[in-house]
């Protein structure tokens, strides 16, 4: 029998609402962002998979803190890539903006890209087509969620703008595999927003739906956040009109200055 090399991606849940996403071949697993070892541990038992190596998207410790027990248990050899700047525990391979991480087993590629904002060194890992997958899949961390973008605790408005520009421009079928189960409360507030939005109305029905059968509203897709995200829709006359309205400002010159706006706004909301 052929035995079928497609690769899969799920998502192990962590803490109250992370996801720490598993890319595995049957066999060998990639881990990103394992804040903690234990449900990662499980996981690998039971589905039978070896661990080959850690992605890490930024130094927060929910993303971070279970690297140190994971190499202890499965292997201080295992690749544990991550960005610069900052301290990742375990850390073998710092990566920076165009880079390539090429795993062997399970067989992928993976390019790097620079998205500070939410940290000012945070990356995102984008793997194009390839053989083995059907979707071009973007593993973002705590940059972009579901109807949402991660908080400004170190960069500012204006790189988060570009660091999100950089994710529209990726192809629209693209998964994107957030970091966090944040998908009901950013709608709600992505209403306030556009109140309008027809897709993002049909959207708030559907992702309630699967949260109250304890679904993952995740992976979302670069064409999905297009139509719904309001931090990727600051070019929209609806957006626009509200971040003016919210600021009291007569003109806001740029979607950089819209973001601005939205995300201190969503950060009192
Ligand atoms: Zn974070």
């Amino acid at each position: 029998m052929v035995k079928n090399t497609l690769l899969q991606v799920w998502p192990i849940p962590a803490f109250d609402d992370n996801y720490i996403w598993c890319i595995h071949d049957g066999d060998s697993a990639l881990v990103v962002d394992p804040g903690d070892a234990s449900p990662v541990l499980q996981y690998l038992k039971q589905e039978n998979l070896f661990l080959k190596g850690i992605l890490v998207t930024h130094h927060h410790a929910d993303h971070t803190g279970g690297i140190l027990q994971l190499l202890q248990l499965l292997g201080s050899s295992i690749p544990v890539y991550g960005p610069a700047g900052d301290d990742i525990p375990g850390r073998t391979q710092v990566v920076i903006e165009g880079d390539k991480v090429e795993i062997a087993s399970p067989r992928i590629s993976l390019e790097v890209y620079e998205v500070p904002g939410h940290t000012l060194s945070h990356i995102a890992y984008f793997a194009n087509m390839q053989a083995n997958i059907v979707e071009p899949m973007l593993f973002c961390g705590d940059t972009l969620f579901a109807s949402g973008c991660g908080r400004l605790f170190e960069g500012t408005p204006t790189q988060m703008s570009q660091s999100l520009a950089k994710f529209m421009a990726l192809p629209k079928n693209t998964l994107v595999f957030c970091t966090h189960e944040y998908t009901l409360s950013n709608i709600r507030f992505a209403l306030t927003v556009e109140p309008n939005n027809a897709n993002l109305i049909t959207w708030a029905q559907t992702a309630k739906s699967l949260r109250e059968q304890n679904l993952p509203t995740l992976p979302s897709t670069i064409g999905q956040e297009l139509q719904v995200n309001p931090f990727m829709r600051c070019d929209q006359k609806e957006v626009i009109d509200s971040a003016l309205k919210v600021s009291g400002e007569k003109t806001l010159p740029s979607p950089a200055h819209v973001l601005a706006v939205i995300r201190a706004w969503k950060d009192r909301f």
